[in-house]
């Protein structure tokens, strides 16, 4: 198996529990918020941790995103990679391209036809490194994860015949990761396994 990269979501978590984790040696995180990502990782500056932007990104946002983000999971429009194009960066940020594995277009992600679009913009984007896929299964009653993983599967093919270092795919969360890694998932993004139950959120 290639190399299996955890992400541990601490979004509704304080930056007090981030610590922790990095003393136990975590270096990988996930977030979902903008305005929570920039307070914990400006607060947590000295811990050298990788921050990644895993939610719904507001195009006005992404150049802030950028400044913190080692990895961005969720470019699913060309209007975002747009607005990353002019973004302040020390290196590349890892682009995933987030697909939308149900036919609501609510959920986040781009449709699969729009991949290749979009992957190709992420290509010329020199303050992008396109890293490969991301998605958020569907839920259980709508679609068993192993069917809609598959087909993420066969979307990460598409995108490595486009560039066959764009490998790597983003999936599995605390109920879906068995699934996730059996598909070839290379980054999971695990939150309420390993923080517990996240705290009320307004
Ligand atoms: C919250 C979140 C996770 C982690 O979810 P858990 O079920 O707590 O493991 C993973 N990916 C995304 C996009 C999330 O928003």
């Amino acid at each position: 198996m290639d190399e299996l990269t955890l992400i541990v979501v601490t979004k509704f978590h304080p930056a007090s529990l981030v610590r922790q984790l990095a003393a136990l040696g975590v270096r990988d995180v996930g977030e979902n918020r903008h305005q929570e990502a920039q307070a914990k990782s400006a607060e947590l500056a000295e811990l050298d941790l990788r921050w990644h932007f895993i939610g719904q990104l507001q195009t006005k946002k992404a150049r802030q995103a950028a400044k913190y983000a080692h990895a961005i999971h969720s470019i699913d429009r060309e209007r975002l990679v747009d607005a990353l194009r002019t973004a302040e960066v020390e290196a590349p940020i890892e682009a995933f391209v987030q697909v939308n594995l149900t036919d609501d277009p609510s959920r986040g992600g781009a449709a699969p036809s729009d991949l290749e679009r979009i992957a190709e913009l992420v290509l010329e984007t020199s303050t992008l490194r396109l890293r490969g896929v991301m998605a958020v299964a569907p839920l259980p009653e709508e679609e068993p994860a192993e069917r809609a993983f598959a087909r993420l599967r066969g979307y990460s093919e598409r995108l490595r015949r486009l560039d066959p270092r764009a490998d790597a795919i983003s999936a599995g969360m605390t109920h879906d990761f068995r699934e996730a890694i059996a598909a070839g998932a290379t980054h999971l993004r695990i939150g309420s396994a390993i923080t517990g139950n996240r705290p009320a959120h307004g």
